[in-house]
């Protein structure tokens, strides 16, 4: 039960976005209230015992550049809530079937080095991103309005706006097509999409920036941090209160919904004007995931030692092969040997398995509402590259799109980023509005992954939906420009 029954402001679901909408709110002095329907906190940051006692797996996010490339986390005190990165010596490692691999490091210059005749192309796309990430990231990682960075902005977008399979043509080597294939599959759709390139491009450039850490003793860690901080600003935070009816909250200014707009609609449609209702109806889900979790009895035995030292591996080969397979099952089908995102996270974290024993997290891609079992594709995907890998298993845990769904309503078909993050739905997610955060009802806003900038873990979508009810209902204005807390992580 709430403390008392009337809140400045209620945010309902306590994902990334959700928590961190509650505390840019309780920064101001303001009476916060977060309501959870699940009885843990932390939406896709919870890291549970899935296999055994002592093996600790992050059910949903592993891998963390978003939040150390997020503007409005990097303001927050996390680490004296007791968040901990952990850097691997390679931030992502992308082996081919003739035992070669392509990589991420840290240092740009690394892997410029690596990729030999694409080096130069490499460090020409890249470092600019790299030089300029926390001016470009005030300008892409929220709503679309006028940029404060104008021209960086623009040379950007020039190549953000690309189909990845356009911009690949001007790699030759399998190293860098096949690590760029990678990186832009993170975007979860055909790489011969418009705007396919972006994801692609401000990942490989936080990796060199910040990195793809873990944090230490899971993902859990981002949340409890998180959620510690808000409670010491004065915010309180309730659990095991799934809402159905938004008539049962507690009398509120503004209320912040970290849901998707289908379960808006579930929710909240008798106060939502019926036009506002059909542009919500009109919303798009992309490509669902299907996740499996290992408990091993030694570390993944990759053929190339170098993916050892990943804390993330991408498993698919070849350009051609992973574009060909991701083409596919954005149409319906299931490949067989399926692009695989891999994280090894126990091999840098001690505290993620018993002594000698491992925890491996692992998902592909799959048409939204699939209810295959891909458990054999992807353990021939790891084997494929790491022989022997199968015998190491001692326990494991699946989920299909429809577990996932229900494990957290917010994955719509298993849709992890809250909706399709492609050119038509990149800016103008949930509505085509310049504020997509506020509703047609005037206390209503929505905070979650399917407003701008969309999914991963960084806050920025909890924070704008904030920052617009601020203004709107407290006439309290934010600075334009987030600045960086001097202590942060
Ligand atoms: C398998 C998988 C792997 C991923 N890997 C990564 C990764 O490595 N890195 C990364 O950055 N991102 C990753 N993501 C994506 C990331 O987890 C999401 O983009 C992010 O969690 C979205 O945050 P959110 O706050 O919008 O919503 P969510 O995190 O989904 O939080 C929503 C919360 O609302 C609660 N809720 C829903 N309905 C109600 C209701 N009616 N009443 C009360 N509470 C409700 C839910 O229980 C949930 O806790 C992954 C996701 C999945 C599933």
């Amino acid at each position: 039960m709430s403390s008392k029954n009337q809140y400045d402001a209620i945010v309902v679901g306590s994902g990334p976005n959700g928590l961190a909408a509650a505390i840019t709110m309780q920064q101001q002095g303001l009476s916060v209230l977060l309501i959870e329907g699940k009885d843990t906190i932390g939406g896709g940051m919870r890291t549970q015992e899935l296999t055994l006692p002592n093996y600790l797996h992050d059910v949903c996010s592993a891998i963390h550049p978003m939040a150390l490339g997020s503007p409005f986390f990097s303001t927050l005190p996390l680490a004296q809530y007791g968040l901990e990165f952990i850097d691997a010596p390679i931030q992502a490692a992308h082996p081919f079937d003739d035992g070669s691999v392509a990589f991420l490091s840290r240092s740009i210059d690394e892997t410029v080095n690596s990729l030999g005749l694409d080096g130069k192309r490499y460090r020409k796309l890249i470092s600019p991103i790299v030089e300029n990430w926390e001016e470009l990231a005030q300008d892409t990682m929220g709503p679309l309005r006028f940029p404060q960075h104008p021209f960086l902005l623009a040379k950007f977008g020039l190549n953000a706006i690309q189909p990845a399979s356009l911009l690949v043509k001007g790699f030759k080597t399998k190293a860098a097509r096949g690590l760029w294939a990678g990186m832009s599959a993170h975007a979860i759709q055909p790489l011969s999409n418009w705007a396919s390139s972006a994801i692609g491009l401000i990942l490989s450039a936080v990796g060199h920036k910040h990195g793809w850490p873990i944090p230490k003793g899971g993902s859990q860690a981002i949340a409890n941090a998180l959620a510690a901080y808000f409670v010491a600003l004065g915010g309180e935070i309730q659990t095991g209160n799934f809402v159905k009816k938004l008539d049962d909250l507690p009398s509120h200014k503004a209320l912040l919904l970290d849901l998707t707009p289908k379960q808006i609609l579930k929710i909240a449609s008798e106060k939502l004007t019926s036009s506002y209702q059909k542009q919500l109806e009109k919303y798009r889900h992309g490509m669902g995931v299907f996740k499996v979790d290992w408990a091993l009895d030694g570390s993944v035995p990759f053929t190339n030692e170098l993916c050892g030292k990943a804390a993330t591996v991408h498993l698919g080969n070849t350009f051609e092969e992973i574009a060909q397979n991701e083409k596919i099952t954005s149409k319906g089908q299931h490949p067989e040997k399926p692009f695989v995102l891999l994280s090894q996270q126990s091999v840098f974290d001690q505290t993620r398995a018993p002594e000698g024993k491992h925890t491996v997290w692992a998902y592909c891609h799959v048409p939204n509402g699939s209810n295959k079992d891909m458990t054999t594709a992807i353990e021939n995907q790891v084997e494929r590259f790491a022989p022997g890998f199968k015998d190491r298993i001692i326990a494991k845990s699946t989920l299909n799109t429809q577990q996932l769904a229900a494990y957290n309503p917010n994955y719509i078909g298993g849709d992890i980023n809250g909706g399709i993050i492609d050119l038509q739905q990149l800016y103008t997610r949930p509505t085509l509005s310049i504020t997509p955060y506020r509703t047609s009802h005037p206390s209503i806003y929505i905070c979650s992954s399917s407003t701008p900038p969309g999914g991963g873990v960084h806050g920025m979508c909890g924070y704008h939906a904030a920052k617009t009810a601020l203004k709107d209902i407290f006439k309290i204005k934010l600075p334009h420009t987030i600045t960086p807390h001097n202590d942060s992580n």
